[in-house]
């Protein structure tokens, strides 16, 4: 007896709480009684804020309405789910107060897109799935995408690096955090080495004899010496006791016709004397065609490191690196052979770009002896290039064919003419490649001999070997591109081989 009170205490009370005018039915089963009702109540997962909207006043259960009501349309109160059910009421029309709502069915699932999801460095992705929006059960399965194993660097700069020391960077992972750290190389020179623009009033010691020769051990005398003109360096001796850092070289791979670095030097116009590298390098020079002829009338404004050598001058273990010259020689752009002398070039490299018409990783042109001058009527000339090596890329700087008639490249010199006297090319490598418009050759672009009366044999290419790739316009050869022979006295050429690739007439 007290159990069957409580429950019909507990009825009394749903039917306050749920319904207002009439009692809680059952979509299901409006003919059910209470007590049944009344136990489905718990097991649905009804939220229990719909309670709390049901402000009506709710009339004592024993008042019977005044009217039949006249029913709104349902309103859903609480969706259904896949899992839980749902909440409707109606209005009565008559009165407002009438409220009457039920419990709805557990719905079906409701599938929706499964918004795609990009994998990152270590996290997966999916993309393409469709899932219930209630309960997450898939419909089609997303495909799983894998971790991409990318990171997505963030570069950061520890520690520049120096002269003599590495610098650090480190590389974090914006995504995962994930770091590491690379070295950086060390400078091979020193900033505080680069060459100030200033020329100095003289050089670090010596007094220009064979015994006490001028010692040059920065730029800023190695321009002090390119203010001295043939008179002044003839029979003069010079050597470097350092590398001369014409430019800071850093990024110096990326310098061309446009981009280049701070300093211009003058080159050494005629120089008549002798210069020993000691094995040191001017390393940065920079030339380019601001400055040349056409711009300023002065033919050597800005040709290379030495302009012009002759009447017994050497060069002699000297090493031009890690330039960009728009010039015809990487060493010299002119060797003038006349009057009875000697002129060496022995133990010269060059690494670097070269761009010009009658160009040449060592030597511009070289011209042998000259048909007349003044009174006499030959003059005669003895030159003679050894033990030099090209590391450096030669081109043409004109590739239109009407503009390139005379053009000449190649890995040690450009153009060698010989009318007396004679050019002895010997023991020389080229390792760059080079790339002419028109006469191109692994050592030599062109040579010219002559046997005018009591001319000595005059071209003697011995020795030599080209690995270097040799691209031309027109002709090339690996060795030498052209060779033009007035009369009959032919060039000598002993022991050279051509290990480059040769491409001739490439458009
Ligand atoms: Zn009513
Ligand atoms: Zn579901
Ligand atoms: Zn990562």
């Amino acid at each position: 007896m007290k159990k069957v009170l409580l429950l019909i205490a507990a009825a009394l009370l749903l039917a306050v709480l749920f319904g207002s005018c009439s009692s809680v039915t059952d979509k299901t089963g409006p003919d059910i009684p209470e007590e049944t009702t009344q136990t489905e109540v718990p097991e649905t997962e009804a939220p229990k804020e719909t309670e709390k909207p049901v402000e009506t006043e709710a009339p004592k259960a024993t008042e019977a309405p005044s009217h039949v009501h006249t029913w709104g349309e349902w309103t859903v109160v609480v969706e259904p789910t896949c899992y839980s059910q749902g909440v409707r009421e109606r209005v009565c029309l008559l009165d407002v107060t009438h409220v009457e709502r039920e419990l709805m069915d557990i719905g079906g699932h409701v599938y929706v897109t499964r918004e795609d999801i990009a994998p990152t460095c270590v996290a997966w992705g999916h993309h393409g799935g469709t899932q219930c929006k209630y309960c997450g059960e898939p419909r089609r399965q997303s495909k799983d995408v894998p971790p991409t194993g990318i990171h997505d660097y963030e570069e950061t700069l520890v520690e520049e690096p120096g002269y003599m020391k590495e610098g650090l960077v480190t590389y974090t992972c914006k995504v995962c955090g994930y770091s590491y750290n690379k070295k950086i190389g060390m400078l091979t020179f020193n900033p505080d080495d680069v060459w100030d623009g200033t020329v100095a009033d003289g050089y670090a010691s010596g007094d220009g004899s064979k015994e006490n020769p001028y010692i040059i051990e920065n730029a800023a005398q190695l321009a002090y010496l390119a203010e001295h003109d043939q008179d002044e360096t003839k029979g003069k001796y010079y050597k470097l006791a350092k590398d001369i850092i014409v430019n800071d070289l850093r990024g110096w791979e990326n310098w061309d016709l446009d981009n280049g670095p701070a300093n211009r030097m003058t080159p050494i116009q005629y120089f008549y004397g002798s210069f020993d590298g000691c094995g040191h390098s001017i390393r940065g020079l920079y030339c380019s065609m601001s400055g040349n002829r056409a711009a300023t009338g002065n033919h050597y404004a800005s040709r290379g490191l030495f302009y012009s050598i002759g009447l017994g001058s050497e060069l002699r273990n000297l090493n031009v690196s890690e330039s960009f010259m728009v010039a015809d020689g990487g060493i010299v752009n002119s060797v003038v052979g006349t009057m009875d002398s000697y002129i060496l070039i022995s133990g010269c490299s060059f690494s670097g770009k070269i761009i010009g018409a009658i160009c040449g990783g060592i030597v511009g042109r070289v011209s042998v002896g000259l048909a007349h001058n003044g009174g006499e009527p030959y003059t005669y000339g003895y030159v003679t290039i050894e033990n030099c090596i090209n590391n450096g890329n030669i081109m043409s700087y004109e590739t239109e064919e009407k503009n390139t008639h005379n053009y000449c490249t190649g890995g040690i010199a450009g153009d060698c003419s010989c009318l007396f006297g004679y050019c002895r090319i010997e023991n020389c490598v080229n390792n760059g490649t080079i790339n002419g418009a028109n006469k191109t050759g692994g050592i030599v672009g062109e040579v010219f001999t002559a046997d005018f009366p009591n001319s000595e044999r005059s071209v003697l290419i011995s020795s030599c070997k080209n690995f270097g790739d040799v691209t031309s316009k027109k002709s090339a050869d690996g060795i030498v591109g052209n060779i033009w022979i007035y009369n009959e006295t032919a060039p000598q050429f002993e022991d050279c081989f051509n290990y480059g690739n040769v491409s001739e007439n490439v458009k």
